[in-house]
């Protein structure tokens, strides 16, 4: 049997969304409620896809389909396209299975044409209003039909309202109007070289296509991308008979939510505008006034809407979102949906239904959007101040939050600005570990260069400070301590703001409050934790970060990167000393010295964590990452070593890598140098020891973990070192604690083989950040320098950094659960990649079955709430 394409609205219902869209399932629904909703029929996403697989053609059997249901809607509506008695005038409206307001195309009095208009002025005795909508259908068609560009018809629109000598569009008469319906034909006659099209049912077919154009739009596809929704899912086109807002003063029309969408307060909030169509509300060409207003001018409306607002509230049971007319004091309906709110009105919202007995707990949990917690826990610009300010430019939002400081280019000019009580934005082509204590000073991080996963998101979302990454369009003059971006010139000390939620970033310096979280986040938070399955980790290299994580609810560290704490400026001459060593003597010596600082590391970390597990990772990165690069450190580390400068060099020049993140790394570092891994595990169990000592009502089972394993005999080498290490400590101890030795699956040829590698593993913890490099073949630095061009080309759709590829990286992490599982069932799996933090990631996670995400401090309640809402789907399912 063929599709059907098109629905009358009396044929659908509210869970027919993903193929009549939200408006067009709720249009249905509305119906279905006996709601006074204009009527009309919803062609489906599927005549959309259909659109673009025919190469953005209507095909015959759809267009067909399409004149069947304007049919069926002159029979119920008893109007007719063109016709001189009755005439038929549609809106055509775009609505996606998720809505996306504002991002695609709405045209209004379709069905208009000259003999139309007159029709409508005599017969309805209201010339002005007649040609109202037509001059607005001709100005909305030439825009979003043919693109031809408001700006020409406001311009007009303006001459025609000074050579009157008014400054309202109100204040036009019908002549005026009718004016202006001549010159605007005109200007479309002279932008397109034909004349305006008279039948409706060829404006009818513009304006689906228009629509289902629109959906492929840059904005369009910039909210998609931002909002997880994908491409493949098309919108809807809903064609409603009109009802008639602009007809006089007994008319007019409103956007209304039945709660406050900002505070969440339990009251009517919108706005209402008399004489007047949907968009003069969305436009702001006139102020409206309150929706409580409305009550005075037409209270029996009134009276029905609030009665409506309560019907859809109870029905949907969720704050609505409405638009509504009224035609000579009578209420249409013209769209329904959950209405989009702040975070924090969300918790209020969905805390206050569950007390009011309309949701139950699960449903709270499952209605508040994860990631819209970042803005919680994170500062804000004041939106005042940010809507006056002009965007510089924008790139990756790698870290959340709003930054504003005077711009500084070095790490240490951070540090020692901020030490003054300057607030600084540090801009650098890229981070590197070295610049850990500037960005620490810094209030928002910018860089040139780098992407998701880059040291700079990574370390910034660590710190829970914001960062705007891989900025490609500065041109940067680090020697001058400029650089220009948007064709202007910013110097060291001009003020900057960014905004790691979206990538913004703002030329001036934009005033920011503090995150408040109010006792709702704890209840929903509550909530979420009794109803999911996995564990949630966090990622941290500090004490303070593991202290801030617990706050958010951290069950355990998942990842602690210790390269991170050999970049402190006390720290660096040892491990130079123990790079550039030439005997293992020498290298231990250096090891010796960093042994205590390790020690004390960890045991800070292991007390904040108050004996949950702590994974510690041996360090990773190449060690060239560790030399100095100044000729002064150079110099000095020469005569700490008693070597000569040219030596030093030498040594320096052979650590360095063509492609050092396929290098000198990981495990490899272990075998080569085994005595990293010694002085690593000692300072692990030795820690683990004293706090266990100090704090015995704690079980401490440290968790040792093995990166960049590619290979079980590998992973063997270092656990054997790490064995008997551990267990002569603990020995001498007089201990019996436990520990476990994991390894890190981030390699594609561990995944495969993670049957060989969990006979040696008591963990698995996937690094999807460099299992996606690897994978992808692309650098998890550099490839945000051609995604751009794979996300207008429809290649991809996100990020995979950011979010993980299901289909490719994901097959490997669920083949090596699998296999790692059928040889040692007791294998614990965990995720401790960016990937953590990102809510459809952590779905994923749970459908593989592990048991735990690790994700940066301030994404923990983000992985609670996620991890809770896939248990809640899944058990729907
Ligand atoms: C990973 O690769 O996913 C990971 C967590 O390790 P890093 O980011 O330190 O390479
Ligand atoms: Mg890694």
């Amino acid at each position: 049997m063929s599709k059907k394409y098109c629905y009358l609205f009396t044929e659908g219902n509210a869970n027919m969304r993903e193929l009549l869209g939200g408006k067009g399932a709720n249009l249905a629904e509305m119906t279905n409620i006996g709601l006074p909703v204009p009527q009309g029929f919803t062609i489906t996403t599927e005549a959309c896809t259909q659109y673009y697989e025919d190469g953005k053609q209507i095909n015959p059997e759809i267009m067909a389909e399409i004149m069947e249901y304007i049919e069926k809607m002159e029979t119920i509506t008893g109007k007719k396209f063109g016709d001189l008695e009755n005439p038929l005038l549609v809106s055509v409206r775009s609505g996606a299975r998720a809505s996306m307001p504002g991002m695609m195309d709405t045209i209004l009095n379709l069905g208009l044409n000259e003999t139309v208009v007159e029709v409508l002025s005599k017969k309805s005795g209201n010339p002005r209003w007649a040609w109202d909508c037509y001059r607005r259908f001709i100005q909305m068609y030439s825009d979003v039909v043919m693109e031809v560009g408001k700006k020409y018809f406001e311009q007009l629109i303006d001459k025609m309202k000074a050579e009157r000598g008014v400054t309202q569009d109100v204040e036009l008469t019908a002549e005026d109007l009718k004016e202006l319906a001549v010159q605007f034909k005109a200007e479309y006659k002279a932008k397109i070289g034909e004349e305006f099209p008279t039948d409706p049912k060829e404006q009818l077919m513009g304006a689906v296509k228009a629509v289902f154009r629109s959906w492929d739009n840059p904005r369009a596809n910039v909210y998609r991308r931002d909002n997880d929704i994908p491409y493949s899912w098309g919108t809807a086109v809903n064609v409603q008979s009109m009802a008639f807002g602009n007809m006089g003063d007994d008319c007019g029309t409103g956007v209304a939510f039945t709660r406050n969408p900002a505070t969440g307060e339990k009251k009517l909030f919108g706005e209402f505008l008399t004489n007047a169509q949907g968009e003069d509300v969305v436009a702001g060409v006139r102020t409206p006034m309150p929706i409580a207003e409305m009550a005075e001018k037409f209270p029996e409306a009134f009276a029905q809407f609030e009665t409506v607002c309560k019907t859809l509230e109870d029905h949907y049971r969720d704050m609505q979102d409405m638009e509504f007319t009224v035609e000579h004091g009578k209420l249409f309906m013209l769209q329904t949906r959950n209405g989009k709110r702040t975070p924090a009105s969300a918790l209020k919202i969905a805390c206050d239904l569950v007390d009011e007995g309309m949701i139950d707990e699960k449903k709270a949990v499952a209605m508040i959007e994860p990631r819209s917690l970042d803005t919680l826990l994170h500062p804000q610009f004041d939106a005042n101040v940010l809507k006056e300010t002009p965007v510089a430019g924008s790139a990756l939002a790698a870290s959340p939050g709003a930054a504003c400081g005077k711009i500084v280019f070095t790490a240490e000019d951070a540090k020692a600005w901020a030490a003054r009580g300057e607030k600084v934005v540090l801009v650098r082509l890229e981070t590197s570990p070295e610049d850990i204590e500037g960005m620490k000073a810094a209030q928002g991080i910018l860089t040139v260069r780098g992407g998701m996963t880059s040291h700079a998101a990574v370390v910034a979302r660590g710190m829970g400070t914001c960062c705007v990454s891989g900025c490609s369009a500065i041109a940067m003059d680090e020697e001058n301590k400029q650089f220009t971006l948007g064709g202007k010139t910013f110097r060291e000390g001009d003020w900057l703001s960014l905004d790691g939620s979206t990538g913004k970033i703002y030329d001036g310096a934009i005033p920011t409050v503090d995150a408040s979280i109010g006792g709702e986040f704890g209840r929903v938070m509550g909530w979420a934790d009794k109803y999911r399955r996995l564990q949630v980790r966090t990622n941290a290299d500090t004490p303070h970060d593991a202290a801030q994580a617990r706050k958010f609810g951290a069950q355990g560290i998942g990842l602690t990167r210790t390269e991170h704490m050999f970049f402190n400026e006390d720290r660096i001459p040892a491990i130079r000393e123990m790079i550039c060593a030439d005997t293992v003597e020498q290298r231990e010596k250096a090891l010796a010295k960093l042994e205590p600082m390790q020690q004390s590391d960890f045991e800070g970390i292991y007390e904040a964590m108050e004996g949950c597990p702590v994974t510690i990772r041996f360090l990773d990165p190449p060690l060239h990452e560790f030399v100095p690069t100044e000729e002064a450190d150079i110099e000095k580390l020469a005569a700490d070593m008693g070597k000569s400068v040219s030596e030093i060099k030498t040594i320096i020049a052979s650590l360095h890598e063509f492609n050092p993140m396929m290098g000198h790394r990981g495990c490899r570092l272990d075998v080569t140098y085994p005595e990293i891994a010694v002085m690593q595990t000692r300072a692990i169990i030795k820690a683990a020891l004293a706090v266990q000592a100090r704090h015995p009502e704690w079980t401490m089972v440290p968790e040792i973990m093995i990166p960049l394993v590619g290979e079980v005999k590998e992973l063997a080498y270092v656990k054997k070192i790490v064995v008997e290490t551990a267990d002569a400590l603990i020995k001498e101890a007089g201990s019996s604690m436990e520990y476990l030795v994991g390894t890190m699956i981030e390699i594609p040829r561990a995944a495969i083989t993670a049957d060989e590698i969990a006979t040696e593993a008591d963990f698995f913890s996937f690094g999807t950040n460099d299992l996606t490099q690897m994978t992808f073949g692309f650098s998890r630095d550099d490839a945000g320098k051609f995604l751009d061009a794979y996300y207008d080309k429809k290649i991809y759709e996100n990020d995979p950094f950011a979010k993980l590829d299901q289909k490719g990286v994901g097959k490997l992490v669920d083949m090596a659960c699998k296999l790692g599982r059928s040889v040692n069932p007791k294998l614990h799996l965990g995720i401790c990649g960016e990937h953590g933090g990102d809510p459809s990631s952590v779905e994923f996670c749970h459908k593989v079955g592990l048991d735990y995400v690790s994700c940066s401090p301030f994404r923990v309640p983000i992985a609670r709430l996620a991890a809770a809402q896939a248990a809640i789907k899944e058990a729907q399912n």
